[in-house]
């Protein structure tokens, strides 16, 4: 029998997404129409599958969705000039580029490239540093689900001690951030940690974003702790077939966690919920810097007041 609370991403990400629906339809009330550009380079299967479910989020929220599919060989400029030429539309508010990208092209100088006002994955170094200093930013959808997801079961976070496995800049570091600033005392554990479980076991919160199929049992968590379990790892089901599992040994963990996030239906949900919100943030900031537009309104609040 399970101990833990199960914690519902799928039900919280369609609370947000509704949220989403609403403040998308009052932007398109005062004449502005939120628009996300996906770019893919290639055809990952993978990749193709999580823009396809982007995409289609996108339109049920009433985000318009531009589809920028490009060539596997496509080299590193032609993607930067359609960079440049996104980043110059001012109906397009938001700019994703699907990573990873092919071997010829350097991720980083991509990444660089998108317009901080329009980086709604919240990747470029602008937002990345201004997360760091605690300042309002575009903040990247996963670890922003995942906060989303802690501060609805155990309300302030304030003084929590909260350990992240992973030191990733998509998952791990920008996680640590987000907790930081809402006052936790945070540690960080990486390949290199010697005392990884020792230090997991002392923590009220636990983040896990390694991609290993259950490499977190319950000897790694305190009694009532809250784990999040950011993996995806597609293992074999034994029937000749493969299923979705996270990075945390639910079976065990579940027996000594307060609450944990089941995978699928966690944090994944969260994190294209995030991105619709992140793209609305980006409509609301670039309506807002044109002449004659919407009254100025507040960022969406994600809870990092001091
Ligand atoms: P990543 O870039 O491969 O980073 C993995 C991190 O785990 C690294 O920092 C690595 O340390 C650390 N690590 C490896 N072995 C470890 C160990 N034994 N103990 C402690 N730390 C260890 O992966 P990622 O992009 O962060 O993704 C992690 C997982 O989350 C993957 O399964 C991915 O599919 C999933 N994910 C899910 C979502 C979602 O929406 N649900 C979004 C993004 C990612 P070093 O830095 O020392 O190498």
């Amino acid at each position: 029998m399970s101990a833990a609370r199960m914690i519902d991403g799928r039900a919280a990400a369609q609370a947000l997404l509704d949220e989403v629906a609403c403040d998308v339809a009052a932007l398109r009330e005062a004449g502005i129409e939120p628009c996300l550009a996906v770019v893919l380079v290639g055809d990952d299967p993978a990749s193709d599958v999580y823009v396809r479910n982007k995409v289609r989020r996108t339109r049920e929220v009433g985000i318009r969705s531009i589809e920028e599919r490009l060539d596997a060989h496509t080299c590193e400029a032609a993607l930067l000039a359609l960079i440049a030429r996104l980043n110059a539309d001012p109906q397009v508010h938001g700019i994703l580029v699907q990573l990873p990208l092919p071997a010829q092209i350097d991720a980083a100088a991509v990444l660089a490239a998108i317009d901080p006002h329009k980086d709604v994955d919240g990747f470029h170094r602008d937002n990345v540093g201004r997360l760091t200093l605690g300042e309002s930013s575009l903040v990247p959808c996963t670890p922003q689900g995942c906060l989303l997801l802690l501060q609805q079961t155990l309300g302030d976070l304030a003084g929590k001690h909260a350990v992240v496995v992973g030191r990733s800049n998509i998952v791990g570091k920008p996680m640590a951030a987000l907790l930081l600033n809402a006052h936790c005392s945070v540690s960080v554990l990486h390949s290199r940690s010697t005392n990884a479980r020792e230090l997991c076991r002392s923590a009220d919160i636990v983040v896990v974003a390694v991609g290993r199929a259950g490499c977190v049992d319950a000897s790694w968590i305190k009694p009532g702790a809250v784990v999040i379990d950011v993996g995806i790892n597609r293992v074999a089901d034994g029937a000749g077939q493969t299923r979705l599992t996270g990075d945390v040994d639910h079976a065990s963990v579940a027996q000594v966690a307060a609450a944990l996030t089941p995978v699928p239906g966690g944090v994944g949900p969260m994190t294209i919920a995030c991105l619709m919100r992140n793209t609305v943030q980006a409509a609301r900031h670039l309506a807002a810097s044109l002449p004659a537009s919407l009254p100025a309104s507040p960022p969406i609040p994600l809870t990092l007041a001091r």
